[in-house]
């Protein structure tokens, strides 16, 4: 099967090109930069016109969490939902987290999380491992898991009691990540002093949502970063902190990236268009906004958004965690502290982040950047993917800059119960994805199947210093 995209712009990290783009099976075969008055005629079993779009390279999400157990529940998107609702948002590969649970082995880990996602995927994935239980066995273990295509290994200074580990633990994972060439992922907030907090609002009565968000304030979030870059730098490990919120960490990073060490940060839409007021709003609709860190005061915002202009971020990731309102959120009734921690977002990474472009927060190169290009960079992926080059996937979006839409959870595809940007309206929307060569979406119809989408054994970092 052949595919000729003629008409379009490609756009790049590097910049934007009129040229039509040819597939051929799986891969691309060529890129031919479009001349005036030179016409151009390739044969192809399927001719996609692409005037008047752009034409990037498939997104890439490399933080999402599928079916993931948090609290006695779990998360609302399967694999299959969860990479369907992807492809309809333009996003044509996932990097999901493999959950350590204490007392059980890493490679295990990997195996149960390879039996969720084989034969369920609509679009490629890898998976970090989220590392629980350090210890001589799980340290050795690292090795096996970078062979095995992990070369991610995320730890959480927050979560006390379930993820959570001692700043020595962190040291001696870092330092096994340093010998083996991996990166560390870290959780950066201090939930030893959060959970104190958290303990005095529950008895003073403040059980509202909003309290979430005031439970743990970004100077935590700061001091944990600092801490987190400070273990990082005399382990000699490439850190990269996820979900990124507060201006305070962002400084922290910006330092850290100023003095040439090895830091690298994500931020996540719901950082960028959300905030504090949203987990204020009434009736335990704030609760649809609960994720950690939380949405900060709107004032964090500029802040964000120009960590992405600067490269102090360099990633935007979702963190998609979708639970839905009725039976999961509804947990934390009367407690904020039992309120499933996550938000839905996978489907819609793309546009809001084109959204930004629109406003002028950021250039188009610069979109498929952060959406694309470095992700591939930062976990082993380039240039199979994250690129439109002779040789690379056949991951390609075509997207309409000039099409409307309404985001709503009667029109979304994520297998949740509510919108976190019910009505929001935006410019720009995805026409056609398709996925190493297939089309997957196909002007308003899903066209993919699951298992189509195959597991990626990811290389080392090749974004570092
Ligand atoms: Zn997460």
């Amino acid at each position: 099967m052949s595919v000729y995209i003629k008409g379009g712009t490609v756009v790049s990290a590097s910049g934007t090109q009129d040229a039509d783009v040819l597939v051929e099976g799986e891969k691309i075969t060529a890129v031919l930069p479009r001349e005036p008055d030179i016409a151009i005629s390739v044969a192809a079993d399927r001719v996609i016109d692409a005037t008047g779009r752009y034409v990037l390279p498939g997104g890439i999400d490399v933080h999402t969490h599928m079916e993931m157990p948090f609290g006695g529940t779990f998360s609302a998107d399967t694999f299959e939902t969860g990479t369907r609702a992807a492809a309809w948002g333009g996003t044509t590969t996932i990097i999901d987290f493999a959950v350590q649970a204490k007392g059980t082995s890493l490679l295990a880990t990997l195996d149960k999380w390879h039996a969720k996602a084989d034969g369920n995927c609509s679009i490629d994935y890898g998976f970090h491992m989220i590392v629980s239980d350090v210890n001589d066995t799980t340290l050795k273990e690292m090795d096996a898991c970078i062979s095995a295509g992990v070369n991610s290994f995320k730890m959480f200074m927050a979560y006390p009691g379930v993820f959570y580990a001692t700043d020595g633990e962190i040291l001696l994972a870092m330092q096994q990540a340093a010998r083996s060439g991996a990166t560390v992922m870290m959780h950066a907030e201090n939930g030893i002093a959060i959970d104190q907090l958290v303990a005095q609002a529950l008895a003073a009565g403040r059980t509202d949502p909003v309290d979430h968000g005031l439970t743990r304030p970004p100077e935590l979030e700061g001091e944990a970063t600092s801490r987190a870059i400070t273990l990082a730098k005399v382990a000699n490990c490439p850190l990269y902190i996820v979900h990124l919120s507060a201006a305070q960490a962002l400084a922290a990073v910006a330092e850290a990236r100023d003095a040439g060490q090895n830091v690298f940060a994500e931020t996540c839409p719901q950082y960028l268009f959300l905030s504090l007021d949203d987990l204020a709003r009434p009736d335990f609709e704030g609760s649809k906004f609960v994720c950690s860190p939380p949405l900060r005061p709107k004032e964090h915002q500029d802040s964000l958004w120009r960590g992405l202009r600067t490269n102090d971020l360099s990633v935007v990731s979702t963190d998609h965690c979708p639970f839905c309102f009725k039976d999961q959120k509804e947990l934390g009734r009367g407690d904020f502290s039992k309120i499933p921690n996550g938000m839905p977002g996978v489907e819609h990474r793309m546009d809001l982040l084109h959204a930004g472009v629109v406003a002028g927060q950021l250039t188009l190169p610069r979109w498929v950047e952060v959406a694309s290009a470095t992700p591939a960079r930062m976990f082993g992926l380039y240039p199979r993917k994250g690129v439109i080059a002779p040789g690379s996937d056949a991951d390609i979006v075509i997207y309409d800059p000039a099409a409307r839409q309404t985001l709503s959870a009667a029109t979304h595809h994520m297998n949740v119960d509510y919108s976190a940007y019910e009505g929001v309206e935006l410019t720009g929307r995805v026409a056609t994805t398709l996925s190493r060569g297939r089309v997957v979406i196909d002007d308003g119809t899903y066209q993919g199947s699951p298992g189509h989408g195959a597991f990626l054994a990811r290389g080392a970092n090749q974004y570092l210093l």
